[in-house]
């Protein structure tokens, strides 16, 4: 019944932004954060994914970074990352803002995908700017634990929002953009508890969510479904059609 519902909304409430966390990508085995099992269960973030601990130990950084671009690239999207792209192409879902760094959305097929916290596909220098591909960032750490800039020498750092770095701004001004000019916005897979994106659903008129387990929005939402993101957004691709 939950997915007629939310199947209704979203006919009634267009333009309708979609807003992701971890919780869409688990289903191709990568894990979250929060979660009992997920990575912060595991490891400190602030040893490893802050940009402090990046200017104190960067090569402990690229050690934990490593890992985890190998497993993200080697993820497959799933249903749920399908669902979406076939909701952007059938015009019920405008873009997909998300909080995942594993491009997972756009290899599913989505063509409006703001990504939030940046992406795998490409390290930064901090002091030129300079921004080097994914392919030759693992090239250089077959050689070495950490990258080096390949015109100013410093080390590279993940292209991804680190704790304690400001989102990027062109990305969260779209981002606040489509949230204001949308009708509803949906958040799939994400407890809402890391700000400023998680205030993206209180600048629409109103928002829907998939999710496991509670979420720190689900008293204002106008629907909360406690669900898998794959099965929930396949069944609402059959409920729409
Ligand atoms: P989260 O782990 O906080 O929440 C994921 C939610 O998804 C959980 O409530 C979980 O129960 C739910 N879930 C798990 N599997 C599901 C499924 N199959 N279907 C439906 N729901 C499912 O992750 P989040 O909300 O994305 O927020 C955390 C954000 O913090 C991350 O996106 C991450 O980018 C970000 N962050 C990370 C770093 C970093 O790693 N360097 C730095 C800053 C911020």
């Amino acid at each position: 019944m939950a997915v007629a519902e939310l199947a209704a909304l979203i006919r009634e409430r267009q333009p309708c932004v979609v807003l992701t966390g971890a919780g869409i990508s688990t289903e191709s085995g990568i894990p979250d954060f929060r979660s009992a099992t997920g990575i912060w269960a595991e490891v400190d973030p602030f040893e490893v994914a802050s940009i402090q601990a990046f200017r104190r130990d960067p090569e402990r950084v690229w050690r934990f970074y490593r890992q985890r671009i190998d497993l993200l690239r080697q993820a497959e999207p799933n249903a749920g990352h399908l669902a979406l792209a076939e909701l952007e192409a059938r015009g019920f879902v405008r873009a997909v803002v998300t909080q995942n760094i594993d491009t997972l959305h756009s290899r599913a097929g989505s063509k409006e995908v703001v990504e939030v916290h940046g992406s795998i596909r490409s390290a930064q220098c901090l002091e030129c700017l300079w921004s080097e591909p994914a392919e030759k960032v693992l090239a250089q750490l077959e050689e070495r634990p950490a990258p080096l800039c390949p015109h100013c020498h410093a080390v590279l750092k993940p292209g991804v929002v680190l704790f304690g770095e400001l989102l990027p701004a062109a990305a969260m001004e779209r981002a606040v953009e489509l949230a204001r000019s949308s009708a509803l916005v949906l958040v799939v897979g994400s407890s809402l508890e890391v700000w400023p994106v998680a205030g993206l659903p209180l600048e629409a008129p109103a928002f829907a969510i998939v999710n496991r387990g509670p979420t720190a929005l689900d008293e204002q939402a106008i629907l909360s479904v406690d669900a898998g993101a794959g099965e929930t957004l396949s069944a609402l691709v059959a409920a729409l059609s």
